[in-house]
């Protein structure tokens, strides 16, 4: 893979894109007089930044090699990027190299790692993910798997993860070695589990490049609306119709629970709104080393 330049070279100049052509000169003439060889008694360090700050002029000071450069710069800030720090929940699934990318970082000082290019073969992690995983409420309550799919960067199978066929660059991958490809993962539900926690799976995200490390898996929990069970705290609310002979007789009635149905004795003179408690049938507390309460809610029908 053709490696374009790498060195921002208004850095290397200490100009910006706004410098005017005499300042630009000037600038050079000062930098160019400072590392000349001639100056420091043939130091290589100075014979390479030397080279760089002629290259850098000779660039910036063509209007039509400049124009090409800034193009080629602006391509490279686009090119995808290890995303950094926290994971951004706005992008969404499948957003791939969306993290902020690095080449500013890369090139704050010009001569800190120069005039080495970026390696190309350099071992890079792989990308975080995040997105977010739909539970039922009852897996959410009590845990659960969900198998749960997803996208990110594999290994390109076409050309074995080396960018290359033969001895041009790989078509399925444009040489990145790596493609998108939809994966699956049992995903564990913890019993208890708060809307919004985020679940995170070491190393479940995008594959790296040149031997580096994947990425991290980040899940969001969406704890999803069930038509009978409201969550409240660690508390299920499960509101029953029941007839008005039962409300004013009182006996036995059968309910659903989040994992089965209890027989839940019914008193008498029962209104409407009247709640009975269930101790233990609600959401795992402590990832399931207790159990919240069963909180039966009572509607009663009209003869
Ligand atoms: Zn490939």
């Amino acid at each position: 893979m053709a490696q374009a330049t790498t060195l921002n070279y208004y850095k290397v100049l200490g100009v910006t894109q706004k410098t005017s052509k005499a300042d630009l000169k000037k600038k050079y003439r000062e930098l160019a007089k400072k590392y000349h060889p001639d100056t420091n008694s043939g130091s290589k360090s100075a014979e390479d930044k030397f080279k760089i700050i002629s290259e850098a002029y000779d660039v910036l000071s063509d209007a039509k090699k400049r124009k090409s450069y800034d193009r080629e710069r602006s391509y490279q800030k686009r090119s995808p990027r290890q995303p950094k720090g926290q994971p951004n929940w706005n992008s969404p699934p499948g957003g791939f190299g969306k993290g902020p990318n690095d080449n500013q970082q890369r090139y704050e000082e010009p001569f800190a790692q120069e005039p080495e290019p970026i390696d190309p073969d350099m071992p890079t992690s792989g990308f975080d993910l995040q997105f977010m995983i739909d539970v039922p409420l009852p897996d959410a309550a009590l845990g659960g798997t969900i198998n749960y799919s997803y996208d990110k960067y594999v290994r390109c199978e076409e050309c074995e993860g080396t960018g290359t066929q033969g001895s041009d660059e790989c078509s399925e991958c444009q040489g990145k070695q790596l493609v998108v490809r939809p994966v699956t993962l049992d995903v564990k539900i913890p019993p208890g589990v708060a809307d919004q926690y985020t679940l995170s799976f070491i190393k479940k995200g995008g594959e790296g490049r040149n031997g580096g490390p994947p990425g991290d898996l980040f899940l969001r929990v969406c704890v999803q609306p069930h038509p009978k069970f409201k969550r409240v705290k660690n508390d299920i609310i499960h509101e029953v119709t029941i007839s008005s002979k039962l409300a004013e007789e009182g006996g036995a009635f059968e309910v659903e629970t989040l994992n089965g149905t209890t027989s839940i004795q019914v008193e008498e003179e029962t209104l409407i709104g009247e709640e009975l408690r269930v101790p233990g049938e609600g959401s795992a507390i402590g990832w399931g080393k207790k159990r919240g309460d069963l909180i039966i809610k009572f509607n009663i029908e009209e003869d």
